[in-house]
């Protein structure tokens, strides 16, 4: 799969998932209205950077490793309009991201300066795209990075799990999987081409830019091709010569994630759990001084160790099949058992800027907005003292 970051001298852009969006590509670094096409799949066009002071130099789609953010960057990210139930259904599924890479998300309110701004139908906007990695950041304060040109509330979870997990895929610096540099895609090219006016009124220009030409191998990170990533378009057997074909891609597959886990690598020894985060069994956080140790134990049970290997806090679990330990966007830190039943709980809703961390005290604690929320209440205790 191709992960690539795509470099905007200004700006960049990115493409939609669904068919609709009839998209003007050319020299404005702002999105043009789209166009819904209903009788195709939806399509995300990828908006490509102008180069300053001269759109001939726009040539190229992909290329530099440095649009990939820092690994454990704070990504600021805020919604610039829409419904608040549909925003956190948005929200929900965005930061999925964040459990398989140090990448996280940090959700400010509508006054405050962010990294990524999503829109919903901006300007009337039908399209989906979004800028990508942190090109996102050369975008002015009034203008969105993201744009979900067809969603509203009578839109399916799952068409909002496979625009969303894309669009964030590609603010997260990741390209078009059709485009991986190692091709693997037997192009029938005149039906491409006329596939592409036809459905999205695309230009021969255009369809090379989103869909015919490979990213270069010199300037981006990639894997063989995958079939399976989120990053893909579905398209028909008709656009290839050789029968090839590929489904609706709704999920992250295991090499999004692996990738992308190897692009933004957690800390082996991580103290912190973000919103969206997770310990899986036998993971845990360590704190800053490798004094503490919080473990998720095959046996359910979630542990806080101190230097002496003893237990000085659980969560009562042991026995319960507790699969995953979750801080939850909405702010709540939950243990799920293998029939994703929560057994434990925080009860420390609170939707913005939530994280849990192993402290160098001992104490386990959950902050949000820099407030205490939350604490196991074992700071300071001496590593040999009795309970
Ligand atoms: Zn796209």
């Amino acid at each position: 799969m191709l992960k690539q970051l795509l470099f905007l001298t200004v700006s960049a852009g990115c493409l939609a998932l669904t068919s609709c969006s009839k998209k003007e590509l050319a020299d404005s670094d702002t999105p043009q209205p789209g166009v819904r096409n209903n009788t195709d799949p939806h399509l995300c066009t990828a908006l490509y950077a102008k180069v300053e002071g001269d759109s001939s130099k726009r040539t190229t789609a992909f290329g530099e490793r440095s649009t990939f953010w820092m690994a454990s960057e704070n990504i600021r990210v805020k919604f610039m309009n829409g419904d608040p139930t549909l925003q956190n259904r948005v929200k929900a599924v965005a930061n999925e991201w964040m459990q398989h890479a140090n990448v996280h998300f940090s959700y400010v309110t509508a006054s405050e300066d962010s990294d990524i701004r999503i829109a919903f139908k901006w300007n009337n906007d039908g399209g989906s795209w979004s800028y990508v990695g942190k090109g996102c950041r050369q975008i002015a304060q009034a203008s969105p990075t993201m744009n979900f040109g067809w969603f509203d509330a009578s839109t399916s979870d799952e068409e909002i799990r496979r625009v969303t997990l894309h669009e964030f895929g590609h603010a997260v610096g990741l390209g078009h999987e059709h485009q991986n540099p190692t091709g693997g895609i037997q192009w029938n090219r005149p039906v491409v081409y006329d596939f592409y006016a036809r459905t999205q009124g695309w230009s021969p220009q255009q369809v090379d830019l989103q869909v015919l030409n490979l990213a270069s191998s010199n300037t981006t990170n990639f894997t063989s091709f995958d079939p399976a990533s989120i990053m893909l378009y579905s398209f028909p057997a008709s656009l290839t010569t050789n029968g090839f074909s590929t489904p609706s891609n709704t999920v992250l597959s295991s090499t999004d994630k692996t990738f992308i886990g190897q692009t933004y690598p957690f800390s082996s020894t991580r103290d912190c759990l973000y919103e969206g985060q997770l310990l899986n069994v036998d993971e845990s956080l360590v704190s800053s001084n490798g004094r503490y140790r919080l473990l998720l134990q095959a046996d359910g049970n979630l542990v806080i160790y101190n230097g002496s290997n003893r237990g000085i806090w659980n969560s009562g679990t042991w026995g319960k099949n507790i699969r995953k330990a979750i801080m939850q966007a909405d702010g709540n830190f939950v243990l799920y058992d293998n029939n994703s039943v929560s057994r434990f709980s925080t009860n420390t809703w609170n939707p913005v800027g939530s994280y849990m961390m192993m402290q160098p005290d001992g104490n386990l604690v959950i902050y949000q907005r820099g407030q205490a929320r939350w604490s196991s209440n074992t700071w300071n205790q001496r590593t040999t003292a009795k309970k």
